[in-house]
């Protein structure tokens, strides 16, 4: 359950950021997940509505995928990774070990399997949006 080590993580950064910000209540926090980052939405989504304090007490929390983005070490093309590509099965060994994803993706130019993941992994606060504190 690592999804709610991660909502901890946003929402005390989101209150940080809220207080270098002057905002007296936050409406919108945006957070960005790799598509190859192994989190479930669902879980995390839960985790961070009930972590939510006073301040975002009425705030949206809005989770945005990156795309994952390979970039082929032997001649250098760089590619989005696309799940459609891949059947059910592969989908799912390479959603829960990234590192999978070598033996089903192969670079569209020259075939290689050797390639490495330039975006697509991590979680991270995109932006922070609120009311301002008058005065
Ligand atoms: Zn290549």
């Amino acid at each position: 359950m690592h999804e709610w080590a991660l909502a901890e993580g946003v929402i005390s950064t989101a209150l940080r950021v809220a207080i270098e910000e002057g905002l007296e209540e936050i409406t919108e926090i945006v957070v960005m997940v790799g598509e190859l980052q192994q989190v479930d939405r669902d879980a995390f989504l839960f985790a961070l509505e009930q972590l939510r304090t006073q301040a975002m007490r009425r705030a949206r929390f809005t989770i945005e995928p990156i795309p994952a983005r390979l970039r082929c070490r032997v001649c250098g093309e760089e590619w989005f990774f696309k799940r459609e590509a891949l059947d059910v099965d592969e989908a799912e060994a390479v959603h829960f070990l990234p590192e999978m994803a070598h033996v089903f993706i192969k670079c569209p130019i020259c075939g290689s399997p050797d390639f490495e993941i330039s975006e697509g992994r991590g979680v991270w606060l995109a932006s922070v949006r609120g009311v301002r504190m008058v005065g």
